[in-house]
């Protein structure tokens, strides 16, 4: 999980105008087509961070899992965990992405968590806890998920 202030060059106490004005300054700066030396990674960035902050609902549920997470980011991580090893789950009309745990419970990520990217995710039975890295922040999306599957072809499983 990322700090979207800090990409936005602000803080949690922003105005949403404020946040807006560094977007806008930033995307010139880091827009891709005037900067041909960068790979848009940052560009992508700076457009997830202000579609996130810059949506109030989003943005107050980001600042709660934040909050969340800088509790739980001292915890010993077990494993990391690409985010394409979760399946998705129909859990009560919302879709939910779950990773098996040892102990036979589940690790759950829910749609709005894999927007946020939150990352420090702890079994819902027992104490252990993963990290979810998320790799599709690549300025051609699409490019790295047919990579990702093409080397996704391991017999064993
Ligand atoms: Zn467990």
């Amino acid at each position: 999980m990322e700090d979207l202030y800090h990409i936005l060059q602000s803080d949690p106490k922003s105005t949403r105008e404020q946040l807006k004005q560094n977007f806008k300054r930033l995307a010139l700066q880091h827009h891709p087509d005037k900067n041909q030396c960068t790979d848009g990674s940052f560009f992508v960035k700076l457009n997830n961070a202000w579609e996130i902050l810059g949506n109030e609902e989003m943005r107050h549920e980001y600042d709660v899992r934040w909050r969340e997470r800088c509790t739980v980011q001292d915890l010993p991580i077990q494993e990391e965990v690409e985010f394409s090893e979760f399946y998705a789950e129909d859990c009560e009309g919302e879709e939910v992405y779950k990773y098996p745990c040892r102990c036979g419970g589940d690790f759950t990520v829910t749609e709005t968590d894999a927007k946020l990217r939150f990352d420090i995710i702890c079994c819902e039975t027992c104490s252990l806890t993963i990290k979810v890295l998320y790799c599709d922040l690549s300025y051609d999306k699409h490019s790295t998920n047919s990579v990702n599957s093409t080397l996704r072809t391991d017999p064993a499983t």
